[in-house]
């Protein structure tokens, strides 16, 4: 794809991902926390999160940035916004729901789980019946897009249950945000979460969260910690315009500058057609190698995409893996816990073009292995 480092090697991953050369470029200044082009700059960031998140101040909702990798951010507004007493419903398809239950027990919040495997979809009648049965559940957690697998969860359908019970709703969109569109108030969404380096296309060293204002306000005196404390950290950005500790001033000015990119590529509709390209291409390669995917299609979102290790006994994934390094390219071994996969990643700066190169070294990869292969690159496109 064009407007890329040449230097480094595409990432086919969940993050971090490859980003533009003018979004690198953006970083080179030392602008400092007080100064006022870079709060001017953090300001227009806020505003256009609103944007891309389709919500508005006017509309009741804010936008709030967090230091720290994506899941700081998740921690922030479980820690922030989990009344004193009261339990957490959580739903759990993936490595990241699972991560989300640790954060809770780890503040001592009594938490219910929903578990379902890593292929299938949580029940939205079973979070029905948990929220009738249980008025201290106070609030609903679902994770958007699972990156471990790379399914999409009914967001939305799950939204107007827990709406129709008067609970908050947290959603973990970090892999989707950008590039899967989504209507939060539609969804009955509180609180929000995403980062800097998934689908925006921005360099990690943040998070941030969207959220109803009244949900926020309702929290004061709920914060277990001081650094993740939400409303505070809202507070600080709304009085001075500054975060209360020292910000990633080079990550925001990357940040902003993706966001325009991602307008210029026509916001999140735009991306989102790059990515399912990306993703149709892959699929479409990877099946005619005779791979199949982990999750069914119908389930299966254009983020990122598990794929069954080959049923040959020449292949192992060490091996494969570092072919492609040596090749150039950049995949991800995978997550799911019942089943042997890898993933490939459709999201950062890559387009078609770096597929389809990725799909060839495949095909080499396993030709090099002795891994028989049951179709050619491209087949059924
Ligand atoms: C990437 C990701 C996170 C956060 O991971 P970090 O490594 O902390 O940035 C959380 N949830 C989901 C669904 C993710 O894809």
């Amino acid at each position: 794809m064009e407007n890329r480092t040449t230097k480094d090697k595409p990432l086919f991953t969940p993050g971090p991902l490859t980003t533009s050369m003018t979004v690198k470029e953006a970083m080179l200044r030392d602008l400092g926390s007080r100064d006022s082009e870079f709060i001017g700059a953090l300001r227009e960031v806020r505003e256009k999160l609103l944007e891309v998140g389709g919500v508005s101040q006017e509309a009741g909702y804010e936008s709030i940035l967090m230091q720290g990798s994506g899941t700081f951010s998740v921690e922030s507004v479980i820690c922030s916004a989990m009344p004193p007493e009261g339990k957490l419903l959580a739903i759990v398809n993936g490595a990241y729901g699972d991560r989300i239950v640790k954060i809770a027990q780890a503040h001592g919040i009594e938490t219910l789980v929903q578990k379902v495997g890593e292929n299938k979809l949580p029940s939205v009648a079973a979070v029905e019946e948990a929220l009738a049965a249980d008025g201290e559940i106070k609030m609903v957690v679902a994770v958007h897009c699972e990156t471990t697998s790379g399914i999409i969860n009914p967001i939305e359908e799950i939204g107007q249950v827990v709406a129709r019970h008067g609970r908050r709703y947290f959603v973990d969109s970090m892999s989707a945000f950008g590039a899967v569109p989504l209507d939060l108030a539609g969804a009955n969404i509180d609180f929000l979460v995403s980062s800097a380096n998934k689908c925006i296309e921005g360099v990690p060293g943040f998070g941030f969260c969207i959220c109803r204002r009244d949900a926020l306000l309702e929290t004061r005196g709920w914060s277990r910690t001081l650094s993740l404390d939400l409303l505070a950290q809202w507070e600080g950005l709304e009085k001075s315009g500054q975060f209360r500790f020292t910000p990633p001033t080079h990550a925001i000015l990357a940040f902003r500058q993706a966001l325009q990119e991602l307008e210029d590529e026509g916001g999140v509709e735009g991306r989102r057609d790059r990515y399912r390209e990306n993703y149709r291409t892959l699929v479409s390669g990877m099946r005619g190698l005779g791979f199949e995917e982990y999750v069914d299609p119908d389930l299966q979102g254009y983020i990122i995409t598990s794929f069954h290790y080959p049923q040959d006994a020449n292949f192992e994934f060490q091996r494969f893996y570092d072919l492609l390094n040596e090749a150039g390219f950049v995949i991800y071994p995978g997550k799911v816990s019942d089943a042997d996969c890898f993933r490939i990643g459709n999201i950062g700066r890559i387009d078609r073009n770096d597929v389809e190169q990725l799909l060839e070294a495949i095909k080499t990869a396993l030709a090099s292995m002795g891994v028989a292969q049951t179709g050619t690159v491209g087949a059924g496109k």
